[in-house]
């Protein structure tokens, strides 16, 4: 089963990939995360990518396309993966297409988060990482335990390079420009949903656990109840 999560940067599609990967037992795969981890690792991929992160501009689709190919073949892909921040461009949606067909499995459903751009810059200011173990926390919606502090390891959090407002805006600007060609492509094959973003964290994460579910006709808990006494 394949999930793509659209969304603007900032929309929570980490903390919901996260969760429905979870909730779904598949494998989460988040480009921006393995980017980043690239550059710190300084390995030669990172210091491509670099350039294009840190002007919130998009790594060339080749790039992106081939990073993809690679986590494929080293996942179990068979299982399942939700794709968080790839793909960014039509040109990206085929390339995927085309490395699943070859796998033998296809796109079953695209949730996209729907979050107003005002809502988005508050967000965005006030995200804060953990440098050391990459966790992400919300001044507003979810904050650390401790003001400042990591609560999985205690590291000092910081902002994200690329979350500063100039480079923000520059980010905003590059998905309203790819969103509606990539929402359309996805619409036409009927797997699109777009339900809203700008909810709490829980009440979005149920929203797109029902919306994968619905799609994929897991059975629910009164489905096994029902099963089981019947
Ligand atoms: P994210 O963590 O998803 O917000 O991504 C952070 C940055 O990584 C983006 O602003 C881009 O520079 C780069 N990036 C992540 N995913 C992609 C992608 N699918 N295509 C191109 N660039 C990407």
């Amino acid at each position: 089963m394949f999930i793509v999560l659209l969304g603007p940067p900032g929309a929570g599609k980490g903390t919901q990939a996260r969760q429905l990967a979870e909730a779904l037992g598949l494998a989460h795969v988040a480009t921006g995360n393995l980017l980043r981890e690239a550059v710190r690792r300084r390995e030669p991929l990172g210091l491509t990518a670099k350039v294009y992160l840190d002007r919130g501009e998009l790594v060339p689709d080749g790039i992106m396309g081939d990073l993809i190919a690679e986590r494929l073949d080293a996942l179990d892909a068979r299982a399942g993966v939700i794709f968080d921040g790839y793909p960014r461009t039509v040109a990206q949606a085929r390339r995927l297409d085309g490395e699943l067909a070859r796998r033998g499995c296809r796109v079953d459903r695209v949730i996209c988060l729907d979050v107003p751009a005002a809502a988005i810059m508050r967000r965005l200011a006030s995200r804060r990482i953990c440098p050391r173990c990459g966790a992400v926390y919300n001044l507003l919606t979810s904050p650390p335990l401790q003001e400042g502090l990591c609560d999985a390891c205690g590291e000092q959090l910081g902002h994200r390079a690329d979350d500063y407002p100039e480079v923000i805006r520059r980010r905003l600007d590059v998905y309203t420009a790819e969103e509606r060609p990539l929402t359309r492509y996805y619409a036409r094959r009927g797997v699109l949903a777009v339900i809203r973003g700008d909810d709490t964290p829980a009440a979005v994460a149920a929203a797109v656990l029902a919306e994968a579910r619905r799609r994929l006709a897991l059975p629910t808990a009164v489905d096994q109840a029902t099963q089981a006494t019947g």
